[in-house]
C-alpha cells in the first residue's frame, strides 16, 4: 500500500446516470475501511476549479444506495479543457491535501482525466458511470442496466394502448453514437424494428419491415428509434412513413430524460459497489491513469486512451435475434 497516499477525492462528471451515488458510498466506505480520509468534489471539474470540496466520513453517505441521480451533482465545465482551469483545480487539490482522486463519468470526463494526469502529478482512476454503454474496457457502465430496464417499462406500457388501437409507435431512445440502449431494449420489448447509430440501413429496410409486419397480422408495431441514427429523428422518421403508408396510423414517444432517473437496478448497484471498491485498492496500490471494468464478471484496468479510443461494437447477436424474433 503507498504510504502516502491518505487524501482521495472523489467527483462525478458528465451526463449523470443512475447507481452514481452507489459508486460514490463504495469510494467512501472503501477509504473508510482502509483508514483513507474521503474527500467529495462537488459538481464534478467546475468543482474541482471552485474549491467546492468536503471531507466526507462512512455515515455522510448513508441511505444513498438506492437513490438515483448523484448527491454530488454533476456539470459541464468549459474550464477544465483549458490550461488555466486545469491548473487552479490542481492547486485546490493540494490546498485541501488530496493525492487520489476518483473520477465517476464517461467518455469526455475519461479525456480530461487523461491529460489531467499527464499534467500533474495526483494518481488517478476513472469508474465508467453513463447510461450510454459506450466505454471500451468493460462489458457495462453504471446506469445502463437501470436505462434499458426504465425503458423496457415504459414500452410495456405503450403497447397496450399501441394494441388497443392497432397503432405503430416510434419510441425514441437516448443514444447520440451509441445503439446499445436502442439494441437492448428492442430485444427485450419485442420491437418489430430498431434504427441504430451504427448501421446506415435505409429508411427502405424499414418500410419493408412495415410491410412485413402487416402482412403477418401484427396488431401493435414498436419501433425503437436511437436518438443518434443517421435516418433522422423519431418525428422525422415518422412523417416519412406517414407520406408512404398514408393508412398506418402512427405515434411517436419520445421517452427523454425519464431514462436518466429512477432508483438504480440490482445490478447497477453491484457494478457501482465493485467499481468503487477497485478503484480505491487500485489507487491504494499505486495505480494511476486507468478505468476500472468489468469484463466476464472480473474486474480488469484500461488505460485512459484505449478507453476512449477503443472501438465499442454492436452486440451482433443480439441484432441477429432482434430480426429472428420480430417474424
Ligand atoms: P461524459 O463524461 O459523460 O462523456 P462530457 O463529455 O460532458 O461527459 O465530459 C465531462 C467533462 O469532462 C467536460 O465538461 C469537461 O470538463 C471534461 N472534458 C471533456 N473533454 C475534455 C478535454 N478534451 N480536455 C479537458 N477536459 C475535458
Amino acid at each position: 500500500m503507498s504510504k502516502t497516499m491518505n487524501n482521495i477525492g472523489v467527483l462525478t462528471s458528465g451526463g449523470d446516470a443512475p447507481g452514481m451515488n452507489a459508486a460514490i458510498r463504495a469510494v467512501v466506505r472503501s477509504c473508510s475501511f482502509y483508514g483513507v480520509s474521503a474527500f467529495g468534489i462537488y459538481e464534478g471539474y467546475k468543482g474541482m476549479i471552485e474549491n467546492q470540496i468536503t471531507e466526507l466520513d462512512a455515515r455522510s453517505v448513508k441511505s444513498i444506495l438506492q437513490r438515483g441521480g448523484t448527491i454530488l451533482k454533476s456539470s459541464r465545465s468549459p474550464d477544465f479543457k483549458t490550461v488555466k482551469g486545469r491548473k487552479t483545480a490542481y492547486e485546490n487539490l493540494k490546498k485541501n491535501d488530496i493525492n487520489g482522486l476518483v473520477l465517476i463519468g464517461g467518455d469526455g470526463t475519461f479525456t480530461g482525466a487523461k491529460i489531467f494526469s499527464k499534467e500533474f502529478d495526483i494518481p488517478v482512476m476513472g469508474v465508467p458511470g453513463t447510461i450510454d454503454n459506450d466505454l471500451f474496457g468493460t462489458d457495462y457502465t453504471i446506469g445502463f442496466d437501470t436505462a434499458t430496464n426504465v425503458v423496457v417499462e415504459c414500452i410495456d406500457k405503450i403497447r397496450d394502448t399501441a394494441e388497443s388501437h392497432n397503432r405503430l409507435f416510434f419510441v425514441e431512445v437516448m443514444g447520440r453514437d451509441s445503439g446499445a440502449i436502442a439494441l437492448r431494449t428492442a430485444v427485450a420489448s419485442g420491437a418489430l424494428d430498431v434504427v441504430l447509430p451504427e448501421e446506415t440501413a435505409p429508411l427502405e429496410d424499414l418500410f419493408a419491415e412495415l410491410v412485413k409486419g402487416e402482412a403477418n397480422q401484427k396488431t401493435n408495431k414498436i419501433v425503437i428509434v436511437a436518438e443518434g441514427n443517421a435516418i433522422g429523428s423519431s418525428l422525422e422518421i415518422a412523417e416519412k412513413v406517414k407520406a408512404k403508408f398514408p393508412h398506418i396510423e402512427s405515434k411517436v414517444t419520445i421517452l427523454g430524460h425519464l431514462q436518466r432517473g429512477g432508483p438504480p437496478s440490482c445490478a447497477d448497484r453491484v457494478l457501482a459497489s465493485r467499481l468503487g471498491v477497485a478503484a480505491v485498492e487500485a489507487l491504494l496500490k499505486g495505480e494511476s491513469g486507468l478505468m476500472v471494468g468489468l469484463i466476464n464478471d472480473q474486474i480488469s484496468y484500461l488505460p485512459f486512451a484505449e478507453a476512449i479510443n477503443g472501438k465499442t461494437r454492436l452486440n451482433e447477436e443480439l441484432l441477429r435475434i432482434s430480426k429472428v424474433l420480430s417474424v
